[in-house]
């Protein structure tokens, strides 16, 4: 790593392995031997199309994704299916089920209300600090699918066991936990991700369908989030986000080299586990999740005496960790460390911690 990288603990857009930067800056200006860059051709040419099927294919294996689904590489953000999955799965005047355990989970219910007669909150969590039983949600008979947030970025809470919901599709935002630890595709409905936290670059979402649910949507769903056409299009129905799908590939590959998404999954407990461990430790640090829900790529604490917020920001900066401050809606700090980040990153944040606390605690 140069001197000039900080270790960036951003939620999103999150930090890329320095490997994946290189590369691209190696293909900058002629991506092998075309003469241009990949942001200059033609997502319909020879060298786009390689570039996106082999993106699709490393996907799939990375994630042992089944033959019936569909992988599709999409704009708008995972925001942008907040209102597609409503639009796609559920008739008008459909009913659906959501699981609110966090800010996203608040947010895809908001958007899912208006294109839903009948939008139940299946549980709600106050405050947003656990994962309540299944025991304790209200599941409807004749929902079009159930949503859930396995992993609430903002919130830092994860989901440590899977909905059982028999025959209703299961709809899951995994946009912070996608690739970071393994998920059981065939579990789900639908998987949706924006790109930007473990994927690669903002602009591109990644979901997952299975096929017997395409072919649901209502008449005017837009064509750019109807899943049916954009799956016979190859995701390409309008100018796809290039760019930005080629570095999901290079991310992909170097996922792959890493050993795979339980290899990296063996590395992020590691990193979560001593992060947690230091917090807990501390008289000064403090994380008020439920142990059995605590993320472990999103890791928000708090300060005892919020004074020492500022200071801790500025000192963390000055030592080359950036972007620790917590969502605005929440306050407090919080350490994003998906994939991209190194454990050597970690490492140099607990020992910062232990030294602020030092010097203030
Ligand atoms: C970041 C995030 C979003 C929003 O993603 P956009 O791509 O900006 O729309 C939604 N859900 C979760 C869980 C996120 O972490």
């Amino acid at each position: 790593m140069s001197n000039s990288r900080t270790y960036n603990f951003s939620a999103g857009p999150a930090a890329l392995p320095a490997a994946v930067l290189e590369q691209a800056k190696n293909d900058l200006l002629s991506y092998r031997g075309s003469g241009m860059s990949v942001m200059e051709m033609s997502h319909r040419g020879r060298d786009f199309i390689a570039i996106a099927r082999a993106a699709e294919a490393d996907l799939r294996d990375l994630m042992q994704i089944g033959a019936d689904y569909q992988v599709l590489f999409v704009q708008g953000g995972a925001t942008g299916q907040f209102a597609a999955v409503p639009m796609n799965l559920a008739p008008q005047g459909g009913a659906a089920d959501y699981l609110v355990t966090g800010i996203w989970g608040e947010k895809a219910f908001a958007e899912g209300r208006k294109y839903l007669d009948r939008a139940r909150l299946a549980a709600v969590t106050d405050p947003h600090t656990y994962v309540p039983p299944q025991g304790d949600w209200q599941l409807s008979a004749d929902a079009a699918y159930l949503h859930i947030t396995p992993n609430e970025t903002i919130n830092g809470v994860a989901f440590d066991t899977l909905p059982e919901v028999g025959d209703i599709p299961l709809v899951a935002d995994v946009s912070s936990i996608i690739l970071s630890q393994p998920i059981d595709v065939s579990r789900f409905g639908v998987l949706y991700a924006g790109a930007q936290k473990n994927i690669g670059p903002a602009g591109l979402a990644v979901l997952i369908v299975r096929d017997d649910l395409l072919g649901r949507s209502r008449p005017q769903t837009p064509a750019i989030w109807e899943w049916a056409t954009l799956a016979k299009a190859g995701s390409m129905i309008n100018t796809p986000p290039t760019y930005s799908w080629y570095i999901a590939g290079l991310m992909f590959r170097w996922l792959a080299e890493q050993g795979g998404v339980a290899a990296i999954a063996q590395v992020n407990r590691r990193k979560a586990d001593k992060l947690y461990a230091a917090i807990d430790d501390s008289g000064l640090y403090a994380n008020p999740v439920a142990p059995a829900n605590r993320s472990r790529v999103n890791v928000p604490f708090t300060l005892a005496r919020p004074e020492l917020d500022q200071p801790f920001l500025a000192q963390a900066r000055e030592a080359g960790l950036v972007n620790l401050e917590g969502h605005r809606s929440v306050g407090g700090m919080r350490a994003s460390i998906y994939n991209g980040m190194p454990e050597a990153g970690v490492d140099a944040l607990i020992a910062f911690m232990r030294e602020f606390e030092r010097a203030h605690g």
